[in-house]
């Protein structure tokens, strides 16, 4: 009898001395917000605010590109939504915003193999005037592959970048293939060139061309450049390995008309004894206009309102204030994030902590940070809070979304749960981006990980310190 009461009075002792461990080493989080957090996910898995507002936005507003009637009522839309869901503070942040028209496109190659594809202009792009554009075309891989070749050889031709983006879940295919589009136009107007055509910076074999900002540099012509799908940039690729003469037909009605008045919409939900204090849910409200956003960025809007409400709707009150900022113009220059920061001068270092939702409907798959490294013990307190989501533990090197690059370079801390790119760019930037592509359960998990970590992010006990300027991305 006395032998066997050895392990239970072990176990006592080894019970005591864990719990008076736990209690010396200072929580991150009270045990009540850890159960608030707990109640959040739950409902957030049964919330159906998140579907109902994309539902709203894309059938009620649907495209709105900067400057466009779309983007005006989307505006509107926010802030009836914001009031509606019982946001306080509700009010906009003017942006002004350039207005680009997208117009109508053609692309037809005319040798060795005539045939028409869809296409589509890049945003911020001059149109070819009525006549069009014909061409013998060259074919390089990408912007190194361009600049490779001698003087003079694309001199009066179209340019086409053939290189194929990477799918990839976080993302980063993306940033590798990107420059093309961005750059790609430029680069060949200096090298002499008439025109660009690029193969979509998508991941998708459909035959849905994929749009997206160019930029100009000051010193070259602006020549018009258009996108076209995977698998017909697949079939101009078999017609240039033919080994004869390629010759392209381009035209495009894209213009610039005079810059537009757009906002940000903002709405609070008040924090109590830390309510000075700011944690910021960054989504863009603009989107391109060949879709309707449901993804880019209707999810993330989406998500970021329905993390406020159910936390507003919680019987405890937030300690710091969380406030949901819907930018203008993500898409074409970031105009209502810069604007946003210029009107916030003074009050950037209350900005203690941002999240951003700019990459879909989710599910969320990893959660990782940029915070200041005194402050990973609570991060990894939060990990812990999420794992019935079943999230891997990210790195923290989190670098937030472009709106709230401004913020972040002036040492916001960032929290990130990463939400699953995997498919994102079949659909991003295309006329497929619609409701259809959005999966509710995703959606909701992705909702229940958000609301779960910006409502300990409220709640922390310590200081969200600042931090260093984000390394470089990496490439
Ligand atoms: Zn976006």
């Amino acid at each position: 009898m006395r032998k066997q009461n050895y392990p239970m009075l072990i176990g006592l002792l080894l019970t005591f001395f864990t719990v008076a461990s736990a209690a010396d080493k200072p929580s991150a989080f009270t045990r009540a917000d850890l159960a608030a957090a707990a109640t959040l996910r739950d409902r957030a898995l049964a919330d159906t605010t998140a579907y109902r507002l994309i539902e709203s936005l894309t059938t009620e507003i649907g495209p709105r590109p900067a400057g466009s009637p779309g983007d005006k009522a989307a505006v509107a839309w926010a802030q009836r939504e914001m009031k509606r869901l019982g946001f306080a503070n509700v009010h906009t942040v003017e942006a002004i915003v350039p207005h680009w028209e997208r117009g109508e496109a053609e692309f037809s190659v005319l040798a060795p193999y005539p045939q028409t594809m869809p296409t589509l202009a890049l945003g911020g792009s001059v149109g070819t005037g009525n006549k069009g554009i014909e061409a013998d075309a060259v074919m390089v891989k990408d912007l190194d592959a361009l600049a490779a070749l001698p003087a003079g050889a694309v001199k009066d031709k179209i340019v086409f970048f053939a290189n194929r983006m990477e799918r990839t879940r976080d993302g980063s295919g993306y940033g590798k293939a990107v420059a093309v589009r961005a750059a790609g136009p430029s680069a060949a107007s200096a090298a002499g060139a008439v025109g660009v055509v690029i193969r979509s910076i998508s991941t998708s074999d459909s035959r849905f061309p994929h749009t997206g900002a160019t930029r100009y540099t000051t010193t070259a012509p602006r020549i018009p450049a258009l996108a076209i799908s995977n698998p017909d940039a697949d079939a101009l690729v078999r017609q240039f390995a033919s080994g004869q003469p390629v010759r392209l037909s381009m035209r495009s009605s894209s213009r610039d008309l005079p810059q537009m008045r757009s906002a940000n919409v903002v709405g609070d939900i008040p924090g109590t004894d830390l309510a000075h204090e700011i944690v910021i849910l960054g989504a863009h409200l603009d989107s391109w206009d060949p879709g309707v956003g449901a993804l880019d960025d209707g999810a993330g809007v989406a998500i970021m309102m329905g993390v406020a409400r159910l936390i507003g709707e919680l019987d405890v009150k937030p300690r710091r204030t969380i406030r949901v900022v819907l930018f203008a113009n993500e898409e074409f220059g970031t105009s209502g994030s810069l604007a946003y920061v210029a009107a916030n001068q003074a009050n950037v270092s209350r900005h203690v902590l941002g999240f951003e939702a700019d990459f879909g409907a989710g599910p969320v798959w990893r959660l990782s940070s940029r915070v200041n490294p005194a402050q990973l013990p609570a991060v990894d307190q939060i990990f812990r809070a999420l794992a019935p989501l079943k999230l891997v533990r990210g790195d923290n090197e989190a670098r937030g979304g472009a709106d709230l690059e401004g913020l972040s370079k002036l040492g916001m801390p960032i929290l990130e749960p990463g939400l699953d790119g995997t498919d994102y760019f079949d659909v991003h930037h295309t006329a497929n981006d619609t409701l259809a592509q959005v999966d509710p359960k995703a959606l909701h998990q992705s909702l229940a990980a958000f609301a779960t970590t910006v409502w300990l992010g409220a709640q922390y006990s310590g200081t969200w310190e600042r931090v260093a300027e984000p390394k470089p991305p990496r490439r």
